[in-house]
């Protein structure tokens, strides 16, 4: 059993094996495709996502700049058309309209400037100020005619003036940006963003040239804080944003990281062709890239995007981890289950399989294999059946082989025996004589034992023949056959040796016995009534015996020859002895 199991499995791929691989194929495929997830689709997913995001942020963005910049450009015509003039409290009135506004101010041609700040707008300006928490608002006045001093007024909410002060003053209103393109223009005129002096927050300033006078009225506007107003966005995503003008200098006034963006220009890159979300290198680190020029504030203005490509890209490969967790726990979950099954297909099979090895080794005794898979259950019934049929064929084979060779065997036996018989009197031929004869001086000759022969002739047997025919001769010759055997011992050999001729070997017989034996036979025969030959049938009869002299049958048999010539020569119907 052993042995046929042993041989059964080196064959080949077993049937649990396959069953298995496909399993395991599955299994591998499925893991193929999810990979390709995490390296192809989340990523694309990512990029997809981040677009979408930019996207909403830059429409949202334009919309609010052009909403603020309509706003500040009607308020400068607002203070331009009502007479500056009227005092702090329209300043005020004008700074608190939007959050936005740092300060509202004029510059006169004879260098005098007179600006009202709003203290609210960034926590440093207090401090760069000497300003306390009370303190609301900021008035500086700086008088044309002493314009190395400043007066410095700080008022409350309900405008008490709380403090003030003199300080010596450098700003020349008339040397600023402002100033200078205000009365170039007869329009509102807008600077590029720059830093704010007291505060570290970029802005532009607004300002429009009073008619027939070289008085400005300005408003300074921080630059909204995008970054802060999308913050919950743009952290969800380690999102950095940057707001730049693209020209020989690139100086961003909205930044989250000024160090990165610096690497990013140092790329050089192509902004065109950054305005799809592309991933690139910076500083060791991916980054999700995205440029995207924005009708905005200025002039070739885009808005920049570097999302960590790691953190994008995370929650989606989170899922597919976790899809592939959740496929393996199945796939182990399943495993055992792959197994029985196929423990239930493979097992029968593998029993059948031993059964027919069986059958090869020419034992029947096979069990039929008991399954509930209808396949297997056809299979091994029919299986047994066969097998059934194969052990009776065999049978039947063998019985038949056993018959046939017993009726074999008889035939050899009756081909033996007429090889050895004479066919007319039905006693040995000369051929079983001469064999007999042989082996007889051999055993003589071995074991010194003795034996004699007598060589018969039938006398004047022509004559029978003659006169009464052929048939009677036979007769005569079958029943002197008959009588012959009948009268000598069991152990004695009697057979026809030619004609009407006859041999007897006496075996453990010596000449006076064997003398005696001749006699007999001698006168049995001449009393015989032949039943067909109406005369007496008288025989001569040559005896020899065994000597040491005889080394041949030729010898023997000469010997008995020259005996059976004497008696025919004496007279005949007599014995003589050589
Ligand atoms: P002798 O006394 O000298 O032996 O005389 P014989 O006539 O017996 O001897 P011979 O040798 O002259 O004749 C033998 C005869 O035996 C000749 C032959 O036709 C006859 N004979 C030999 N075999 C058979 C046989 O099988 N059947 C018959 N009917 N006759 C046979
Ligand atoms: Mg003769
Ligand atoms: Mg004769």
């Amino acid at each position: 059993m052993a042995e046929i199991k042993k041989k059964i499995f080196k064959k080949k791929y077993s049937l649990q094996i396959t069953i298995l691989t496909l399993f395991a194929s599955i299994a591998a495929i499925f893991l193929a495709i999810v990979g390709s997830q995490l390296f192809y689709v989340d990523r694309k997913l990512s990029l997809e996502t981040i677009n979408m995001k930019t996207s909403n942020i830059v429409q949202s963005i334009q919309n609010s700049i052009k909403e603020s910049e309509s706003t500040h450009l009607q308020t400068v015509s607002l203070m331009n058309k009502i007479a500056p003039d009227r005092g702090m409290d329209f300043y005020i009135d004008i700074l608190k309209t939007q959050k936005a506004l740092y300060a509202a101010y004029t510059g006169y041609g004879d260098g005098s400037f007179y600006e009202i700040i709003n203290l609210d707008i960034d926590e440093e300006l207090r401090k760069n100020y000497n300003a306390s928490n009370e303190d609301r608002w900021l008035l500086i006045i700086i008088d044309g005619s002493h314009i190395e001093k400043r007066e410095l007024f700080l008022y409350d909410k309900e405008l008490n003036l709380r403090s003030q002060r003199v300080e010596d003053n450098s700003y020349d209103a008339t040397s600023r940006p402002w100033y200078k393109m205000a009365l170039k223009d007869e329009k509102v005129i807008k600077t590029l963003p720059y830093k704010f002096s007291h505060i570290d927050a970029y802005g532009v300033t607004y300002s429009q040239k009073l008619k027939d006078s070289n008085n400005v009225v300005s408003i300074d506007v921080l630059l909204k804080d995008f970054k802060n107003l999308y913050k919950d966005y743009l952290d969800a995503d380690g999102m950095e944003m940057y707001m730049f003008q693209n020209g020989k200098e690139i100086k961003p006034y909205i930044a989250t990281n000024q160090d990165i963006f610096q690497r990013f220009i140092e790329l050089n890159l192509d902004l065109n062709e950054l305005n799809e979300p592309k991933i690139i290198e910076i500083g060791g680190e991916k980054f999700i890239t995205q440029a995207i020029l924005i009708d905005g504030y200025f002039e070739n203005e885009y808005m920049l995007f570097l999302a960590n490509y790691e953190k994008t890209i995370n929650p989606y490969n989170q899922k597919t981890y976790k899809l592939i967790l959740s496929f393996i726990l199945t796939s182990l979950l399943m495993a055992p289950l792959v197994l029985y099954f196929s423990k239930i297909v493979v097992r029968p099979i593998f029993r059948l399989a031993i059964e027919s090895e069986k059958i090869k080794n020419r034992e029947y005794d096979v069990v039929e294999v008991k399954s509930f898979i209808k396949e297997v259950s056809i299979l091994s019934s029919v299986f047994s059946a066969m097998s059934e049929s194969v052990k009776n064929h065999q049978e039947y084979l063998e019985e038949t082989v056993k018959k046939r060779t017993k009726e074999l065997n008889l035939k050899n036996e009756e081909l033996y025996k007429n090889s050895i018989t004479d066919k007319l009197t039905n006693i040995y031929n000369r051929a079983k004589l001469d064999l007999a004869l042989s082996e007889e001086i051999d055993r003589s000759k071995r074991y010194g034992s003795i034996f004699s022969i007598i060589l018969i002739d039938v006398d004047f047997f022509k004559k029978v023949n003659d006169n009464y025919g052929h048939q009677v001769g036979d007769d005569v010759l079958k029943q002197s056959a008959k009588v012959l055997l009948e009268n000598i011992r069991q152990t004695d050999l009697l057979g026809r040796w030619g004609g009407e001729e006859f041999l007897i070997i006496c075996t453990q017989t010596d000449k006076e016995s064997v003398l005696v034996l001749a006699e007999k036979l001698r006168k049995t025969i001449k009393s015989h009534k032949y039943p067909t030959y109406p005369k007496e049938v008288t025989i001569s009869l040559g005896v020899a015996t065994y000597s040491e002299k005889i080394k041949s049958i030729d010898d023997i048999l000469l010997s008995a020859d020259r005996a059976l010539y004497d008696a025919k020569n004496q007279g005949r119907d007599r014995v003589v002895a050589s």
